[in-house]
């Protein structure tokens, strides 16, 4: 064919396939089948490639509103296949991975690349001699769908490469977060289900059929690797893309240096709502594709690449209400009440929002969809609204008790509004729920519904009341029998002498938990003490602030407070320091203990009594000022942090031997 005659064809065929478009698209009236249409934009295409000095912006070829995809769908195979990545959220197994590459490396030095993991929708995509060929899903990793009609409506994707080369590109199509609002409120506008988040917006839309929808849905791409085996490393694959104006991941870092590494890896994971998409870890990666080819592949993923993932996993769904809880001192805390969704393999249908400024703060209004989070062991929160608010009535905050009706009051110097009706319902259940609890007077038999059914027969006004009840009071309550009943009053006769600091702390003053009772009582001596003790008497003890000695001052001189010592005086209670609290001043005086793992010989309050029993403190994790550091069976990461850190291991056996010396 002449080149004279190839334009002429070309020419030709536009017009034909621009005519049956109009006959498709608009006049609804197709007049070619899907076949024959296809025939004759595969001969342009063929046509336009092989004489590219005819290309023009404008062919059909080119369009967003070319053909839709058949639904049947073709699919593509990958060559290379599409790996997944090894992943971890631990940093420990982060810094293994980097050791076991140098290891296996030496004694050739290594470099790294670190990107951020994008959360979208992972894509390979091909031009052949400069043109855009293909684009396929990942699916299985070995084929994916053709979704090459979806990507051609990327606006920053090019169509056609500056240069006449092939390329083989793998990159992330994501939803900006701004554009993901925007596009939910439209959904939501035309009754559709909104998506759940970026992710699934961005994978959804791919699928789509119809490019003109994909086209309005502003997907982004931004490329991770070259992988026409081409480039020497990961990086200068990434400034080859770069350079024929294909976008990159821009945020990354090429390092040799662990702690580089550890450290653009905390700056994303604080960082991650600063970018305008969403990511989801860090991926590490060997730059030299040299090496990376020695370490080669597993069935699943390359040994060479690792992703940090971040603690914290986020989906959406809807607020569906606030509901209020009002504890034991008063304070009314709004509580999100979500419609069920299933997070890092938990569903959750409440989480805390802690207090109503953070509800006006987050603009999250009842019916709105919002983002829910959840970390490793952190409990859920609601971090956000995950459409525009501007249909939903803002939240009210309410200004009486939800259970009382007494209007709430705030004091000045902080966020939480509280019912101050001492004899609130709800403060009453809460107080004896309190009283009971585990590490308060442990009474398991009086559970969350028998204690809400007592206070609400008015049988219980306040905890001592518990004291004072009979066998006709309790039978027939939550299937209570007769000899369940007994063992109950048996129980409560016999939780009187449960010792001293246990008492004051089942008494729910504020701020005054297991550990500051116990160093009251220590330093004190009885509880009687405590309550004659003035401030400036109790702020001299060790360990005791001003906010907890005030806290301590008003509850004793209070008329209930007052009228509540003089019954525990009265009605046999032990209120003097036992024995066990007596500090001996043995081995774990003045050391900082930190206990990991499950203890054999001893439960953990056992342990901890022990050591602070000695004059030793317990926390919770491990740093630089712990002293010593006790493992139980199966330690957890506390144990590696102090192999790390050299801090001193004890067994528990050694443990049990150092206490009894
Ligand atoms: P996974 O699906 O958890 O096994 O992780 C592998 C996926 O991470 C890949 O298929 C990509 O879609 C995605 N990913 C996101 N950002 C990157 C990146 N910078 N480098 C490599 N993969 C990435
Ligand atoms: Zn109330």
């Amino acid at each position: 064919m002449t080149e004279e005659a190839a334009r002429e064809q070309i020419n030709r065929l536009r017009q034909l396939i621009r005519c049956h478009d109009h006959l498709y698209y608009v006049l609804d009236d197709p007049q070619l089948s899907d076949q024959e249409y296809d025939t004759l934009y595969h001969e342009l295409e063929a046509l336009e490639q092989s004489y590219p000095q005819f290309a023009s912006a404008d062919s059909p070829t080119r369009r967003i509103g070319e053909r839709a995809l058949k639904a049947s769908g073709s699919t593509i195979a990958h060559n290379p296949s599409m790996y997944s990545l090894s992943n971890s959220y631990s940093e420990q197994e982060l810094r293994e991975f980097v050791d076991r590459i140098r290891r296996n490396l030496e004694p050739e030095p290594v470099e790294f690349v670190a990107e951020v993991k994008l959360d979208g929708a992972s894509v390979s995509i091909a031009w052949r001699q400069g043109r855009l060929a293909w684009a396929a899903t990942r699916g299985d990793g070995r084929t994916g769908d053709d979704i090459t009609t979806a990507v051609r409506t990327i606006r920053s994707l090019p169509l056609q490469l500056d240069e006449p080369v092939d390329l083989l590109v793998r990159g992330e199509v994501v939803i900006g977060r701004r554009d993901f609002l925007a596009m939910n409120e439209i959904r939501e506008e035309n009754g559709e289900q909104p998506f759940a988040n970026p992710r699934n917006a961005a994978s959804g839309t791919l699928k789509l059929l119809d490019p003109l929808t994909v086209s309005q849905r502003k997907l982004r791409l931004l490329c991770y690797s070259e992988n026409s085996g081409v480039s020497p490393t990961q990086w200068e694959g990434l400034q080859r893309l770069e350079q024929l104006k294909l976008p990159v991941n821009p945020v990354r870092l090429l390092c040799d240096d662990t702690e580089d590494i550890i450290a653009f890896c905390q700056k994303w994971e604080e960082g991650r709502d600063t970018l305008p998409w969403e990511i989801d870890g860090v991926v590490i990666k060997v730059n030299n594709s040299r090496q990376q080819e020695r370490l080669g592949y597993t069935s699943k993923a390359p040994r060479w690449a690792f992703a940090y993932k971040f603690k914290a996993e986020r989906t959406s769904t809807r607020l569906l209400a606030v509901s209020l809880q009002v504890g034991r001192t008063g304070v009314v805390t709004p509580v999100a009440e979500l419609e069920p969704v299933s997070l890092m393999g938990s569903t959750i249908s409440r989480a805390t929002l802690h207090n109503f400024e953070e509800i006006t703060r987050r603009d999250l209004r009842p019916g709105c969809l919002v983002f829910v989070e959840k970390g490793g062991d952190v409990i859920p929160k609601v971090t956000g609204p995950a459409e525009a608010t501007t249909s939903y009535n803002p939240y009210l905050v309410p200004d009486s008790c939800p259970v009382c009706e007494t209007s709430l009051v705030r004091a000045e110097e902080e966020v939480s509004w509280r019912c101050p009706n001492l004899n609130c319902p709800a403060q009453v259940r809460e107080r004896i729920r309190h009283f009971v609890s585990r590490h308060a007077m442990d009474l398991e038999g009086l559970g969350e519904v028998l204690v809400y059914k007592l206070v609400a027969k008015n049988l219980v006004r306040d905890y001592l009341d518990i004291y004072s009840l009979k066998a006709e009071d309790l039978q027939g309550l939550e299937g209570l029998g007769e000899l369940s009943t007994t063992n109950l009053l048996r129980a409560i006769e016999a939780s009187r002498s449960r010792p001293a600091h246990r008492l004051l702390f089942a008494l729910g003053i504020r701020y005054v938990g297991i550990t500051v009772a116990r160093t009251l009582i220590r330093a004190l001596g009885s509880l009687p003490a405590v309550a004659a003790a003035s401030e400036e008497e109790l702020v001299a003890i060790q360990d005791i602030g001003p906010r907890t000695a005030a806290s301590l001052h008003r509850f004793f001189n209070s008329s209930a407070g007052i009228n509540i010592l003089q019954r525990l005086e009265l009605s046999g209670f032990n209120l003097e320091q036992s024995a066990e609290l007596q500090t001996k001043v043995g081995f774990f005086n003045g050391l900082k203990v930190v206990l990991t793992g499950a203890l054999q010989r001893l439960t953990r309050d056992q342990a901890v009594e022990a050591i602070t029993g000695q004059g030793g403190t317990v926390t919770g994790s491990v740093s630089g000022k712990t002293d010593l550091v006790i493992v139980g069976a199966d330690p957890g990461s506390k144990y590696q942090q102090a192999v790390q850190l050299g801090i001193p291991i004890m067994s528990e056996e050694e443990f049990v031997t150092k206490l009894a010396e």
